[in-house]
């Protein structure tokens, strides 16, 4: 039996597994992609201390990893099903069960899909939720981006590096983003503001070809034609799988107790998947780190009980 199991190798269980490798515990891992998480799909990131000049997501995630792979932590590619609590946690993946004393979930999120007309048949022609990953395709084209927040605004500046044409479609009068964000994008000349507006419809013939945009004051819709769509509406967290497990707030997050302990005893949870976490990397790092002191705490008391 391991003395815990971290699910998800985003910055926050990445931090986690290193701060209870250094513990001598005995940890293992499961990462049903690949160990990096979000960032990953991150063209730059400019406030995680210690990069003046900002850094790739993907350098960050390879960083974070390898600084992880000096310890003897047990990583599986497997995807984890569910959790049950018995007198041991059992965790059941699509390949085995694995008995464990403790359990951090820090399995994040993955961006929100819409429901437009059209979204889910056009995806991965021409409707993207990855800018790093697909502004490639679009060089010199026109696309939409969908969206006020740091992300959309973030990754609209990168794409407007590579397209003809950007439309910042964002349904209120004005951008969530912070304000050097806002700056930036304002400065940039193949970019044009349609606000107070959303996409009522995706479409085209195999791949897309326009968007129909509806005016929310006016009510009137407009066609624009275009090769592609930049989804950024906020992010779904990955904990429908413990829907009927722990207790989730009314997005879906988990809700946790100050001390990272979730409604069962001796799951953790810390990062963006958790309620109220703040959605950086920084932040979703330092949360692994102090759900590992904590989870660290929790198997010394339980020595002598359950603890062999
Ligand atoms: P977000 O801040 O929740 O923004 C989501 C955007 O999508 C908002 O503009 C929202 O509009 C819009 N939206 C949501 N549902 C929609 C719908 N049904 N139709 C049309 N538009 C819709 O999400 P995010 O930008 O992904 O950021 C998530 C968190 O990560 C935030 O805390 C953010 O600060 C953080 N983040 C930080 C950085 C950075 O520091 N550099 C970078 C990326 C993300 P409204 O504004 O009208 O609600």
């Amino acid at each position: 039996m391991k003395d815990v199991a971290v699910i998800g190798l985003g910055p926050s269980g990445m931090t986690a597994a290193l701060y209870l490798a250094r513990f001598k515990l005995d940890v293992i891992c499961f990462e049903k992609t690949s160990p990096g998480g979000q960032i990953v799909m991150t063209d730059r990131i400019e406030n995680y201390p210690g990069f003046p000049d900002g850094i790739s997501g993907y350098e960050l995630a390879e960083l974070f990893k390898k600084q992880l792979q000096a310890y003897p932590v047990e990583i599986k590619s497997e995807e984890v099903l569910a959790i049950k609590r018995e007198d041991v946690i059992t965790i059941n993946t699509s390949s085995s069960d694995y008995q464990v004393r403790s359990v951090i979930i820090s399995t994040g999120a993955y961006p929100r899909r819409l429901g437009i007309k059209g979204e889910e048949h056009f995806t991965g022609r021409g409707v993207s939720y990855c800018a790093t990953c697909d502004a490639n395709f679009f060089r010199g084209k026109k696309v939409a981006v969908l969206g006020g927040g740091d992300s959309a605004v973030e990754e609209a500046i990168f794409l407007s590096k590579f397209v003809k044409k950007l439309y910042l479609i964002h349904r209120r009068d004005r951008l969530r983003a912070v304000d050097v964000l806002k700056e930036r994008i304002e400065a940039i000349s193949n970019v044009e503001f349609v606000l107070d507006s959303v996409i009522n419809e995706i479409g085209g013939d195999s791949k897309v070809e326009f968007v129909n945009v509806k005016n929310l004051k006016t009510e009137s819709s407009k066609r624009v034609d275009l090769d592609g769509v930049f989804i950024f509406a906020g992010y779904t967290p990955n904990a429908q799988f413990l829907k009927d497990f722990l207790q989730l707030d009314s997005g879906g997050y988990i809700i946790t107790k100050e001390d990272f302990q979730t409604s069962v005893e001796g799951i953790f949870s810390s990062g963006d998947v958790r309620s109220s976490s703040l959605k950086q990397v920084i932040s979703a790092s330092g949360e692994g780190a102090d759900a590992a002191v904590r989870v660290s705490k929790y198997l010394d008391n339980i020595k002598g009980t359950s603890y062999d």
